[in-house]
């Protein structure tokens, strides 16, 4: 297949457009570079099937030749880029997936949405299944990224219906690994950073909140069996092994072998509660499951903070 990625120098999209090459497919990788990083793709330049763009994929989107997958996966991801970014972070989850909609259907291509699991928002049930519909706050500041990624949904599944094109909805959960930016904001870079340099863990509220993390290549794995899969309706791809922010803080701390303290500092605004995948669907469906332990998991995404920091 001729699939295009947007967001391919991301943490996602780069371990993405790496994994469909070794498969044998010609990749197309868009993205502007607002968060993504050239050096996460470095190594794919040296591939006779890898052309790369730099481009803003909420702008009109032209792309020559044949095309079978458009595979939607820029967007700012941190809670502190949204903050950062939050007229971006709406035009490429709103604008940018209309226009990569256009284009698939064009080229006559399968179109999957990176979705995620902030559709369900702060959830009043615990796992999340696809048929929640969520609990979220529209206007909050998260609310730039949660409704962006609803209206996307929204508009492929409004594709799907009107022009019967193949879409996929990919809810990722929380995921971890290489390529994450060092100073990206989330739980797990800040905790590898800090751990790494021995300064203070932070942990925020009474780290009692749960999140479940999913190793990056089983969150690849699930991608690709859900892109040939049949299935236009949402699922969930993550880990469904939850713990609390205070059980991750440790765990981070003895994976890095660190001496680092464990700080509390304020919770951010409309912080979700709890956060677990129903992975039913997924396992049923696309007989996948998450095969790596959070504990191999921690061990190779401390080696790669470690030859960063
Ligand atoms: N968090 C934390 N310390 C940090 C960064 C994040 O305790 O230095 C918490 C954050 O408040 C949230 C959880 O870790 O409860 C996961 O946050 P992250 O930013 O990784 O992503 P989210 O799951 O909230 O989208």
């Amino acid at each position: 297949m001729r699939i295009l990625v947007t967001g391919a120098a991301g943490f996602l999209g780069s371990h993405l457009s790496r994994y469909l090459l070794g498969k044998g497919h010609s990749v197309v990788g868009l993205d502007n570079f607002i968060t993504g990083n050239v050096d996460n793709i470095q190594d794919l330049f040296k591939d006779g099937k890898f052309e790369f763009v730099k481009y803003d994929v909420t702008n009109y989107l032209h792309v020559p030749g044949k095309l079978d997958a458009v595979l939607h996966f820029a967007s700012p991801a941190s809670p502190i880029d949204y903050l950062k970014y939050p007229i971006p972070t709406l035009k490429v989850g709103a604008l940018g997936t209309h226009k990569a909609l256009g284009l698939a259907k064009a080229k006559n291509a399968i179109f999957m949405i990176a979705s995620t699991s902030e559709v369900y928002g702060d959830p009043l049930i615990n796992p999340q299944h696809e048929s929640y519909w969520g609990n979220v706050n529209p206007i909050g500041p998260r609310g730039v990224y949660d409704e962006a990624k609803r209206f996307a949904e929204a508009m492929t599944m409004a594709y799907h219906r009107y022009h019967g094109m193949q879409v996929r909805i990919l809810r990722i959960f929380n995921t971890y690994g290489p390529n994450m930016r060092l100073e990206d904001g989330r739980a797990v870079p800040n905790f590898m950073v800090q751990a790494l340099k021995n300064k203070p863990i932070t942990v925020y509220g009474d780290g009692l909140q749960t999140r479940s993390l999913c190793y990056v290549s089983d969150l690849i794995d699930g991608i690709y069996r859900l892109l040939n899969s049949g299935i236009n309706e949402p699922v969930n791809i993550g880990n469904p092994r939850e713990l609390t922010l205070l059980e991750l803080a440790q765990m981070v701390k003895t994976a890095a072998g660190s001496k680092s303290k464990i700080i509390f500092q304020p919770l951010p605004e409309d912080d979700p509660k709890v956060r677990k995948p129903d992975i039913t669907r997924a396992k049923k469906d696309l007989k996948w499951q998450p095969k790596v332990s959070l504990e191999e998991g921690l061990r190779k995404t401390v080696a790669y903070f470690k030859s960063r920091v």
